[in-house]
């Protein structure tokens, strides 16, 4: 696991403090404004040429010490811990505060933007607790960074918060998108609600054909599903927005959060989708990441994976079996059933994915999800146990 952020120091004023990390020969091929660039300087690299980097318009030089700088640019060095940014990266520095921060990471098993942090419904299992400040800056953060993404991406996530409050900020962000990063799906998180309204789902037409809508649906019935996002009329809006965004031709995954609030109705729930929502490209039953509101409603909240384990089975394989792609993420392969688990996915990001002692001896450590860092004594299953060699060939 290797976090997202770490202590730097900054010397030299930086005009941006958004920057793509790139080695030397990367940065000289000049995909990217030689102002948005920090070149990179390992520390057994050769020297390099202060006055011609600076000539070029280099915004600044990456390195290990202060020693490595190189005169007249500005120059982030000392990172507390070195192996957080790496060539590719995009990085946010913020001198005042000597922190640097990793907005993409290459070659990470998943990225995202994050849009905002405010939210019209809140899930009682929501990781990331909305709040109501105006975050409305980001946007335009979000539009330089994502010039500065790799352009052969295949996936780049878009979360918050709820990404529809951007308003006209979400269809520019797509088309954004588009233009700089042509072969790439978005997968954008999503409650729906908002396109209940069909002007709505008109806006963001240009998404049809690069946008995965992840809609969660935590219920067959409106009572349940709102009273989960503590929303009255949630369940209708969402339904709607999915109905009014197939209609417009999007791709839809439909999300469901296994715990106590919702597990009485899973199996219904799976059925309803079937029979409302036959043309949805993707199922995700879901494991709780134990963050934020999940942590603080844990008594509400927790049941033993070992203990729904059966049912998640039985729901997941039955809208698999009839032609609907599911998997289940967040779920260690020893706590399901064997039945299960071609439809398990290592689904935590690699910057909060950690493993449990007894993963050591395990048979099936490298196709496992894990858990989420945030995981620990209260969240651990009972089941939680190595997969001997001679039972994962069964
Ligand atoms: S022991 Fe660990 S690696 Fe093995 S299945 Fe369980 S959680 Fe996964």
């Amino acid at each position: 696991m290797l976090p997202l952020h770490t202590r730097a120091t900054v010397t030299g004023g930086l005009a941006r403090p958004l920057l793509k990390v790139l080695d030397l020969s990367e940065a000289l091929r000049g995909r990217y404004p030689f102002d948005r660039v920090a070149v990179h300087r390992p520390p057994d690299g050769p020297d390099l040429d202060g006055t011609a980097l600076r000539e070029l318009g280099f915004a600044a030089v990456l390195c290990r010490g202060a020693e490595d700088r190189v005169d007249g640019l500005p120059a982030v060095h000392s990172l507390g811990n070195p192996d957080v940014v790496r060539p590719g990266d995009v990085i946010r520095v913020r001198p005042d505060a000597g922190q640097v921060s990793v907005l993409f990471r290459r070659g990470a098993n998943a990225n995202s933007l994050f849009v905002t942090e405010r939210c019209n419904s809140r899930c009682l299992m929501c990781s990331q607790p909305p709040r109501d400040e105006d975050d409305s800056w980001r946007v335009g953060e979000l539009f330089e960074l994502v010039s500065l993404l790799d352009a052969d991406l295949d996936q780049l996530g878009v979360t918050g918060g709820e990404p529809t409050l951007l308003g006209p900020g979400l269809p520019e962000l797509i088309r954004r998108c588009r233009t700089a990063l042509p072969i790439t799906t978005l997968h954008i998180l999503t409650n729906g609600r908002a396109f209940a309204t069909p002007r709505v789902a008109d806006a963001v037409r240009d998404g049809v054909g690069r946008v995965v809508w992840a809609v969660p649906l935590y219920a067959d019935v409106p009572f349940r599903h709102d009273f989960v996002v503590q929303v009255d009329g949630a369940f209708n809006e969402t339904v709607n927005g999915i109905h009014n965004l197939a209609e417009r031709g999007h791709a839809i995954e439909v999300r469901f959060v296994v715990h106590a609030q919702t597990l009485p109705r899973m199996e219904r729930f799976a059925e309803f989708v079937y029979r409302n929502m036959p043309f949805v490209s993707h199922v995700a039953f879901m494991g709780l990441e134990p963050m934020g509101f999940a942590k603080v409603n844990r008594d509400r909240l927790w049941v033993d994976p070992l203990d729904y384990g059966p049912a998640l089975a039985r729901a997941a394989s039955s809208l698999q079996g009839r032609g609907i792609a599911t998997s289940i993420y967040n779920v260690p392969l020893c706590v399901l059933p064997r039945q299960a688990w071609p439809l398990a996915r290592q689904s935590i990001s690699d910057w909060k994915n950690v493993y449990d002692p007894a993963c050591g001896e395990c048979a099936v450590r490298a196709r496992c999800c894990g858990f989420f860092a945030s995981y620990g004594a209260a969240w651990r299953s009972r089941g939680i146990q190595a997969i001997r060699i001679e039972e994962a060939a069964q």
